[in-house]
């Protein structure tokens, strides 16, 4: 392939966005570029990702696989990705060869926590207090600095969903789960939240910005069960929450929808504890209760288009569909609610397997 291809303006209906990675949010993204007349390409290294039933093309290929990631780029107009840990390498070959959003720097800054939260702390934004540990007595150490109400050790990659996280309250404590750990981490002094809440935000090319209403996340064992809009926050807060977003998209120069997850305190303050550069979970009740969804969104600014209104009309529940509560998809059918079933296989523990959101009149 010779140069890079570019994008200098908005892709036509009929142009193909390649999407990294095959699960629900690649899904849901073909659907919204579908609805817009754009196709998709997934790419995926699993044999039978959920995001193949729903795409125009599709290629089954290892995240370093050269040759197939050349095919695929000649194949696309642009890329995005579904997830944050692509590799580094991956987004970086890529980017060689065709446009690419977000920016692969979103990537490499959250795909490491102690990097990540050093970022949004130069920004002047409220994270936890965190140090970098590279041993049993650097978890020592920082314990005695940052633990006074506990900590957190947390692997500084490829956590999710609770994994490579202990609890912590004691040095002694900090030291073992360094060593149950074992690898470079970082510990957090323990937030006592009041409840979590995400600010899920979309950045176009030409710098346009737009914040959808902020949720309320409530986790059971470690995994989204629901998100609640309004979220029952302050005018400030929300505020607060939109000059956060905004100032990491803008320092990202970020293209896409990203999700800043959030402790909302007990004194009305947001502290952050993570990015997401990528559509977002807590973002899913925004299909049905905003003209333009996330995924939409997403799929306008990587494709070059002006954001469109993501504006809510309705209040939402959305509850995530785990596991064995798939079993139930015809009871969910029968309620007046919004049901997404995702064509996965088998129903393991913990797999997200759907959601469904329920509206009612804006509050
Ligand atoms: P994470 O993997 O960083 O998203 O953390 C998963 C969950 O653990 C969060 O959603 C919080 O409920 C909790 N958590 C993470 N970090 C902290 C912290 N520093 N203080 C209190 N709770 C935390």
């Amino acid at each position: 392939m010779t140069g890079r291809k570019e994008i200098t303006g908005p892709l036509p209906p009929g142009a193909t966005i390649g999407i990294l990675g095959g699960g629900q949010l690649g899904r849901m993204l073909a659907m919204a570029a579908a609805r817009l007349g754009l196709k998709t390409h997934i790419y995926s290294d699993e044999a039978a990702p959920c995001a193949f039933q729903v795409a125009d093309a599709r290629t089954q290929g290892a995240y370093d696989d050269v040759r197939a990631l050349e095919k695929f780029a000649a194949a696309c107009d642009v890329v995005t990705f579904e997830f944050e840990n692509v590799p580094d390498a991956t987004a970086e070959y890529l980017a060689a060869h065709v446009a690419i959003a977000p920016p692969p720097r979103a990537l490499s800054v959250s795909q490491d926590r102690v990097i990540e939260k050093s970022f949004i702390a130069k920004l002047g934004i409220a994270v936890a207090p965190f140090e970098n540990v590279e041993s049993a007595d650097d978890a020592r150490k920082a314990f005695a600095n940052i633990g006074a109400k506990g900590a957190i050790l947390k692997t500084r990659r490829l956590g999710y969903d609770g994994k490579g996280q202990i609890k912590v309250t004691s040095a002694d404590d900090a030291a073992r789960a360094f060593e149950t750990l074992a690898a470079p981490s970082i510990l957090e002094g323990f937030v006592d939240f009041a409840f979590e809440v995400s600010a899920v935000a979309a950045r176009a090319r030409d710098g346009g910005f737009a914040l959808f209403d902020i949720p309320r996340n409530a986790h059971e064992n470690h995994i989204l069960k629901r998100s609640t809009v309004p979220a029952g926050i302050t005018q400030a807060m929300t505020e607060d929450a939109k000059r956060i977003a905004r100032s990491i998209a803008e320092a990202l120069e970020y293209v896409g929808v990203l999700a800043v997850e959030m402790f909302a305190t007990h004194d009305h303050k947001l502290i952050v504890n993570e990015i997401a550069p990528r559509v977002h979970n807590s973002g899913h009740w925004t299909i049905e209760a905003c003209i333009v969804s996330q995924f939409e969104q997403h799929i306008r600014a990587v494709a070059g288009w002006t954001l469109g209104d993501g504006s809510r009309h309705s209040d939402a529940v959305m509850e995530n569909i785990i596991g064995p509560e798939h079993d139930e998809w015809a009871a969910l059918a029968a309620k007046p609610a919004g049901l997404h079933l995702y064509g996965k296989g088998e129903a393991r523990a913990g797999r997200k397997m759907g959601h469904i959101t329920s509206l009612s009149p804006k509050s």
